[in-house]
């Protein structure tokens, strides 16, 4: 049975190859719920003794990305180095060949296949008998049990029981004596005292012969959750290839933590409560493993999207400002640097902040009125310029000269111009919309004139206008 309390320790295991994903960034989420909700401990450990695939600026990228959805150093033990424990994974190997539980094979590959047929369907067991000592060329084997079997007792997935005899004789360490995975990642989960192993389920396969491990190595086995895959709208497993998996690409576009950590969680597994957006507090005192949901959980980017939305219209509206500085910023606005004014972008921004879903999506609602000419879209120009747009921009201008500068008024003023044209007020309004910020939708429109100001205005429906007459 499962013990649950403050002796938990839980642990994410990441190997540094590349970028950090949303699969991994849902693992570590889980194993931090876990740890939290339990009092117990999170460890980081970095998997890095595969030299040739392994970057340190991946492990940078991960400590940077877990310190982005808020689990920054304080909430975990590490990082661990697998790569500092390797005397103890060549003790344990040599412990288990000196108690019997491991033997070397000299077999190569091409032996193997020239026994077996070109179809290698694991090692047949040639060298579990020949006492052959170390040497060169020999790896060491782990002897699985002939009899009885194992059973993984997966928190997530249930039961599954494993015939020992279908398990076939792993490598534990190549012929260089260096420790593969399968039992390096134990010695480690062992000196790290893990107690719960909550990993992706491509791991699904190791865990009765780690489980053997644990048992030969005389230790209590950890209990194990495996976590489904994750799969985009075709219900393909999500793949670098095809779909936007760095977590970093998110936060560059303007996807507020909170909101991505809450839609993350909700990736097969729901509260017993219900509801979706919650505090995360709420979900971790909610969080149980068993709850998870062993299907393939579909990364609805849309979902996580709208996520975000409601994530930005409920900051506080400076908080909202401050999320949007990066965007704003010298390096990255595409206007002049000495053109932004952040009293202009304080009086735009709580009309943006009920409209972007992300943050990204600031830019091109605010741009009109830092640039010095709105940008330029033939598409929208076309579909606004038609007839008889020039006549409605002269109109507008002249009761635009004198009005008082107020958004009900410039509204008021325009539907004069409509209904003198007999044309809806959205109708009427495309073009100025246009003239003035150079796109067909974007903030309330009166308010913006309100904030861009009357001669700024004027200017901008002029030039349009003579444009559309071919003056310009
Ligand atoms: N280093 C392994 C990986 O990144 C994780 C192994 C585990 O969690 O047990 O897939």
């Amino acid at each position: 049975m499962t013990s649950w309390g403050p002796d938990v320790r839980v642990r994410f295991a990441p190997s540094p190859t590349g970028e950090f994903h949303v699969g991994s960034a849902r693992s570590v989420l889980y194993n931090w719920a876990v740890a939290l909700r339990n009092h117990g401990a999170l460890v980081l450990r970095i998997e890095d003794t595969d030299a040739a695939r392994n970057h340190p600026q991946w492990i940078d990228g991960i400590i940077s990305a877990m310190a982005w959805l808020g689990i920054d150093g304080s909430q975990y033990e590490g990082p661990f180095l697998q790569s500092d424990n390797l005397a103890k994974h060549t003790e344990a190997a040599q412990r288990l060949y000196r108690q019997g539980r491991a033997y070397y094979c000299g077999c190569t590959r091409e032996d193997l296949i020239a026994r077996t047929g070109d179809q290698y369907r694991g090692y047949d067991g040639y060298c579990r008998d020949r006492g052959l000592g170390p040497g060169p060329g020999r790896a060491l084997r782990f002897r699985t049990p002939d009899e009885g079997s194992t059973v993984v007792d997966d928190l997530v997935r249930g039961r599954t029981v494993f015939e020992n005899a279908s398990i076939e004789d792993f490598v534990l360490a190549r012929a260089d004596g260096s420790v593969l995975f399968l039992l390096a990642n134990v010695v480690d989960d062992m000196d790290e005292r893990i107690t719960h192993v909550i990993r992706a389920e491509e791991h699904l396969p190791n865990a009765p012969k780690q489980q053997l491990l644990w048992e030969a190595l005389g230790h209590e086995p950890p209990a194990w959750a495996h976590l489904s895959i994750l799969v985009n709208e075709k219900r393909q497993k999500l793949s670098k290839r095809r779909d936007k998996l760095a977590l970093e690409s998110y936060r560059d576009e303007g996807y507020l933590a909170e909101a991505v950590r809450n839609y993350l969680m909700l990736l097969g597994w729901g509260p017993r409560t219900g509801g979706e957006i919650m505090p995360f507090a709420e979900m971790v005192a909610q969080f149980r493993i068993e709850d998870v949901s062993p299907s393939p959980a579909f990364f609805d980017l849309a979902k996580m999207r709208a996520f975000n939305g409601e994530y930005i219209r409920a900051l506080p509206t400076d908080e909202f400002m401050k999320a949007c500085e990066p965007w704003l910023a010298p390096d990255r606005a595409p206007w002049p640097a000495d053109r932004f004014d952040p009293g202009v972008f304080a009086a735009l921004a709580p009309l943006a902040q009920t409209r972007v879903a992300l943050l990204a999506d600031i830019v091109p609602m605010v741009d009109f009125a830092f640039l010095p000419e709105p940008v330029h879209d033939e598409a929208s120009w076309a579909k606004a310029m038609r007839e008889p747009a020039a006549e409605i921009l002269a109109e507008v201008a002249a009761a635009y000269a004198e009005v008082r500068w107020q958004a009900d008024e410039l509204r008021t003023r325009l539907e004069a111009v409509a209904n003198s044209f007999g044309l809806s007020l959205g109708k009427a309004q495309a073009p100025v919309r246009v003239a003035v910020t150079g796109r067909t939708v974007g903030l309330p429109l009166f308010e913006s004139l309100q904030v861009l100001g009357r001669e700024e205005t004027l200017r901008r429906i002029e030039s349009a206008r003579e444009r559309v007459t071919g003056l310009a």
